[in-house]
């Protein structure tokens, strides 16, 4: 017989076997005793696959039974005596282990009859899985019954020792997360919260509470009820919603999650939430926002006037020249008169009141198309798109026009008045950047050595 062949379909067989047994388990309802981990399935069948295979090396005919057989010695029966005593200390009865023990037997059968071997090795190496599941069955039972009952009761003391260790040791970890856990039952009641969780809403937050005394769970988190309804009708694995709440600790934002937990044999095994504190992270955002639109801010505008500073004003003006279509752009250079005057006569805070009066009444009388930058110290640049030389002029007056109106008033000891030179441009071709702001700045010299007159009004 090929024991070869036989040996390579076990070996790889672990994942279509874990398959089968799965099935069975859950169609004759041992699922609900087992684990629901997958490892412990898989550690099952390998463990069973490695201790056949183990077998056929040591003979590789069909291993018999006599009637004079010691199965607590018997090699293949070892590995029954083995899972006997894992079983037995957690709890598990020798009519469950033998019963389910029939299923992993017809998972190998089944093995075999898929297999592409022939009638004739199926019909061998089918009864060689009989026979080395009978002796792991006698070597089960062997060991099950010949202990004494107070061996049997030491033994499920010391596993339940150890099961409320383990039991302990989860549940320290389940505590000490920071981030609070609300676990819901498989009939969506509220189960069980962390220490976190109760320090952020509950009225008590001693540890362990849940397992000591009764704890009002529902009332608790009632708005928590409603998301869980919410998440079982949607029929998802899980879900994350961000929700600012009034907790202990204040009003939080946390990122809940909701997600279900499935066991191995997809069976919903309840709800797991955790929160996922993200106030801080927002706050910090908010602040790293706030920030960088002020830094935004400062990085294309002028600190006194709040209009363009001079880099944003030239990139503003190449952006204009490039798109001039069939009408054209003027560019409008001013620079206030007198200023040094003003500075030294009334104080250097008057001078700021004159710059800022100006280019407040320029704002006002520009249009939103229209732009203004700070170019020097009492110096500003008007961009008009679309607009003619006189188009420009009319406005430049009518800003002239208005700080007249306001000294006129009185109000002020000295006037507003400005010089200024306008450019046109039709094309974009005709000039450079350079040559437009140097023409513009030649015609305003001009304008002011035209007037040079005194801004004081009283002398
Ligand atoms: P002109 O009529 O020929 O333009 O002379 P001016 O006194 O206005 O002086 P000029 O344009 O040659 O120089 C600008 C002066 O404005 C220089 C500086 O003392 C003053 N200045 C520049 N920036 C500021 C500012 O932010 N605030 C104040 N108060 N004064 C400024
Ligand atoms: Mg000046």
């Amino acid at each position: 017989m090929d024991f070869i062949k036989f040996r390579n379909l076990i070996l790889s067989s672990e994942v279509t076997l874990m398959g089968k047994i799965l099935v069975y388990a859950k169609e004759r309802d041992y699922a609900k005793y087992t684990s629901t981990l997958a490892e412990a399935w898989r550690l099952s069948i390998s463990g069973l696959s490695e201790a056949l295979i183990q077998a056929s090396y040591r003979s590789e005919s069909i291993p018999e039974i006599g009637p004079d057989e010691d199965f607590s010695k018997n090699k293949i029966a070892e590995f029954g005596v083995m899972e006997a005593k894992r079983h037995r200390s957690r709890g598990i009865t020798l009519e469950m282990f033998l019963g389910l023990m029939k299923y992993y037997h017809q998972s190998y059968i089944d093995l075999i009859a898929e297999s592409d071997f022939s009638t004739e090795e199926k019909v061998f190496f089918s009864q060689y899985i009989k026979r080395y599941f009978d002796h792991v069955e006698l070597g089960f039972i062997t060991e099950w019954t010949t202990l004494s009952e107070s061996t049997k009761v030491q033994n499920l003391q010391a596993q339940n020792r150890d099961i409320t260790n383990e039991k302990n040791k989860y549940l320290t970890v389940f505590e000490s997360i920071y981030d609070p856990i609300v676990l819901v039952d498989q009939d969506n009641r509220i189960e069980n919260f962390n220490h976190q969780a109760a320090v952020a809403f509950a009225d008590t937050n001693v540890s362990g509470k849940k397992y000591y005394s009764d704890t009002d769970m529902e009332n608790t988190f009632t708005w928590l009820k409603n998301e869980i309804d919410q998440f079982m009708k949607l029929k998802k694995e899980e879900i994350s919603i961000e929700q600012t709440l009034s907790t202990k600790l204040g009003q939080k934002t946390y990122v809940i999650k909701l997600k279900k937990m499935m066991d191995i044999t997809e069976r919903y095994a309840g709800t797991v939430v955790t929160f996922s504190d993200i106030t801080d992270r927002l706050e910090f955002e908010r602040q790293l926002k706030a920030q960088n639109e002020k830094l935004e801010y400062y990085a294309y505008t002028d600190h006194m006037t709040g209009v363009l500073n001079r880099r944003t004003g030239l990139f503003t003006l190449e952006k204009e020249l490039a798109s001039i279509k069939s009408k054209s752009l003027s560019v409008c250079f001013m620079d206030i008169d007198g200023l040094k005057y003003v500075n030294d006569k009334y104080g250097h805070t008057e001078g700021d009141n004159l710059i800022n009066f100006i280019v407040t009444t320029i704002k006002e009388k520009i249009s939103l198309k229209d732009s203004i930058s700070r170019f020097g110290g009492d110096e500003f640049l008007i961009i008009f798109p679309e607009c003619s030389y006189s188009e420009a002029e009319v406005v430049i007056r009518s800003i002239i026009e208005a700080l007249t109106d306001h000294d006129n008033k009185g109000i002020d000891a000295y006037k507003h008045v400005f010089s200024y030179g306008i450019v046109e441009v039709l094309r974009a071709s005709d000039y450079d950047l350079d040559d437009i702001i140097k023409l513009a700045d030649q015609r305003m010299y001009q304008n002011k050595s035209n007037k040079k007159k005194r801004i004081d009004k009283r002398t």
